[in-house]
């Protein structure tokens, strides 16, 4: 009996890997055909500039809406963009569309882009960013790529040189989900980084507890110290708010200043820090 058990979980387990591998397959033809077919949209973050009290900037986040699983987030399509080879399509409709938006809409602001970990390797990509640029006609300076330290491990040599000739066009670069990853502190100066975001996890315990508020605080110093613009990630609440102006951090962006929001409708004043 536990012979026969044994193998009808053999089978099972046979049919369910079959049933996921076609799955990813569909899933892979979709995704190839909702980025030429336009499913794709982008949402837009706003991040708030604490010394000059403005929205200076939008981050642009994707979504893929799906004709029949609705409307998707980012971590049930990015992984699997990134492992077939569509991230790069993907990368390009999204950093076309931001601009041209934003070149378009949003004259005063500046837009971030968040690009994958492994773009940072494609010898490609500046060429694909100064296609973009000059398509859309946003000014180089107002844009601004997101990367996870991540992106720093696996082949520095490379990594610098795309770095250095994307940066040679004018455009900036931010560590995303900064203190996160595994990259030591020393990569803030051996790469050229404009800035860093400070992951939402160090934020959302910061008025909680003095060693949160102290981690924080050093982070900012940091950053600093290196000349680097220091934003927030994940500010939920106006003592957060409050607390990060008394740190002189550059920057917050979260859900108190806006949730992530087509562009038409996004608000481009922010809440007063404190009531
Ligand atoms: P991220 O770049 O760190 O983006 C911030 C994420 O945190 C967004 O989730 C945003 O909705 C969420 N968030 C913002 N403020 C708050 C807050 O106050 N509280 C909480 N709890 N969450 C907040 P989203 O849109 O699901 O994006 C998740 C991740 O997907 C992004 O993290 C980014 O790494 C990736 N992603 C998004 N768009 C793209 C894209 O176009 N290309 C690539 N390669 N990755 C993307
Ligand atoms: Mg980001
Ligand atoms: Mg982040
Ligand atoms: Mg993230």
């Amino acid at each position: 009996k536990a012979k026969n058990s044994g193998r009808n979980h053999w089978i099972f387990f046979h049919r369910d890997m079959e049933e996921k591998i076609v799955q990813r397959r569909e899933m892979e033809h979709a995704l190839r055909e909702a980025i030429q077919e336009d499913q794709l949209r982008l949402v837009y973050q706003t991040r708030y500039d604490l010394l000059t009290a403005r929205i200076s900037a939008v981050e642009a986040l994707v979504r893929w809406q799906h004709p029949r699983l609705g409307l998707l987030m980012p971590d049930q399509f990015i992984p699997l963009a990134e492992e077939t080879g569509l991230i790069s399509a993907l990368s390009d409709w999204v950093l076309f569309n931001a601009c041209r938006d934003i070149a378009r809409y949003r004259p005063e602001m500046a837009v971030s882009v968040n690009i994958s970990a492994t773009e940072l390797q494609d010898g490609a990509l500046p060429e694909r960013i100064a296609r973009v640029l000059q398509l859309s006609g946003l000014p180089s300076q107002r844009l601004e790529i997101e990367v996870t330290e991540s992106a720093l491990l696996s082949d520095p040599e490379k990594t610098l040189a795309v770095m250095q000739a994307v940066k040679a066009l004018g455009v900036k670069f931010l560590i995303d989900d900064f203190g996160t990853g595994y990259a030591s502190l020393c990569y803030l100066r051996a790469f050229p980084f404009d800035g860093i975001k400070i992951d939402r996890s160090f934020i959302s315990p910061l008025t909680e507890s003095q060693q949160a508020r102290q981690v924080v605080e050093n982070m900012i110093g940091l950053g600093k110290a290196y000349a680097l613009s220091v934003t927030a990630e994940g500010v939920e609440t106006p003592m957060q708010m409050s607390q990060l102006q008394d740190l002189a951090c550059d920057a917050i962006q979260g859900y108190y200043i806006g949730r992530p929001l087509p562009l038409p409708q996004i608000s481009t004043t922010a809440p007063v820090s404190e009531a």
